[in-house]
């Protein structure tokens, strides 16, 4: 709208895949998903999987071709997956609300690839101050603040608290009509006036989870966790405002979960999981059906109806599918890799 010229995006979501590469530990391990090299830094991926009879009677590896926005290989770095985002991160400081997930089994490289220190949440911040700072020339200036929350069995928590906290301070979803904006109650906010403090949040927020009885790579695992970052400008010559939000979310594991083993606390995380990931498509589906005045049903978890402004609307979306490239993961891989054709 104001700054920069925003590719305008088909549909309202734009879907990349990232398989990850082969670990240290797997190295060992003969069985592994073959992605043909031509088919990486383009549109398409052809997982290789198990062998099967074809009509002719031999034996042949059945394949199945995908097609996104953009595959990215095991050898791509985060800065190279930066660059493709960088200008939709950039949206949020011309006053759009921006969606980025990332979806996948647990192992597949969510974390990773968003909240690493050298992830989509470090980088996006980074460039967010350094063009904030490079628009002042024009009058304009910014303040950058953030929150961070998991969502964990249908309940926010807040990772920027008091540890001793987590799970047991309550804290709403307010949406405000008028300005689109929400706000969740209660929660602490840590403002951006340097891009280093972005290291200082990611660090409180380990140390939040693993203060948590559940172990903390488990407990992330099982919950949603979403990076806010807020941004308010005002221009100083000619009185505009602009405010707009990105979120950065690292979705819970998304293997199938089965009713059938678990019992109690378990059985419910199970179900929330299970609930919040369909609902997302389900959001998602609905938003990209094109349909007027189609119900999209937000209020069916609590991820969504966070998220209600930065889905619909005038709002940006891009989910990332993750995959690894092991065979012992094939069936997940084409479960997400399903999924995410879904909602593309
Ligand atoms: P998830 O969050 O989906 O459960 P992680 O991000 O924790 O998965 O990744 C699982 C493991 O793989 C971690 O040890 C991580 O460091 C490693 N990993 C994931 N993606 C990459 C990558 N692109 N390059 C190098 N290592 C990776
Ligand atoms: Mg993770």
């Amino acid at each position: 709208k104001l700054h920069n010229q925003v590719q305008e995006l088909k549909g309202n979501i734009r879907v990349f895949c990232r398989v990850r590469p082969t670990l240290q530990h797997e190295h060992d391990s003969a069985a592994q998903i073959n992605f043909p090299d031509h088919n990486m830094e383009g549109k398409e991926i052809e997982v290789i999987g198990t062998p099967e009879k074809s009509a002719m009677g031999n034996i042949v590896n059945k394949t199945h071709p995908f097609s996104f926005d953009k595959v990215f290989g095991p050898s791509q770095q985060n800065a190279e997956i930066f660059e493709e985002i960088s200008q939709l991160v950039q949206s949020a400081l011309d006053g759009y609300n921006v969606c980025i997930f990332c979806y996948g089994q647990t192992g597949s490289g969510k974390t990773y690839t968003m909240s690493s220190s050298d992830g989509m949440i470090p980088r996006a911040v980074h460039q967010i101050y350094a063009t904030a700072q490079s628009l002042s020339d024009k009058g304009w200036s910014y303040t950058m603040s953030g929150n961070f929350v998991e969502v964990y069995n249908e309940t926010i928590n807040d990772l920027l608290g008091s540890p001793s906290d987590l799970d047991k301070k309550k804290h709403d979803i307010r949406h405000d009509p008028k300005t689109l904006t929400t706000t969740i109650t209660d929660v602490e906010t840590v403002i951006l006036d340097t891009p280093d403090k972005v290291t200082t949040i990611l660090n409180h927020a380990q140390k939040t989870r693993s203060v948590a009885a559940t172990a903390a790579n488990e407990r992330s695992s099982r919950s949603h966790s979403v990076f806010i970052l807020k941004l308010v400008g005002v221009n100083r010559h000619t009185g505009q405002r602009s405010e707009g939000t990105l979120n950065l979310v690292d979705l819970a594991g998304s293997e199938r979960l089965s009713h059938s083993m678990a019992t109690g606390e378990r059985l419910k995380e199970t179900q929330s999981i299970n609930k919040s990931l369909s609902c997302l498509g389900d959001v998602i589906a609905a938003l990209g059906s094109g349909k007027e005045g189609a119900h999209i049903p937000y209020r069916n978890s609590k991820l969504t109806y966070l998220l209600q402004y930065s889905l619909g609307g005038n709002s940006k979306c891009l989910m990332f599918v993750m995959v690894s490239p092991m065979m012992a993961h094939l069936a997940e891989s084409l479960t997400s890799l399903k999924f995410a054709t879904k909602v593309n």
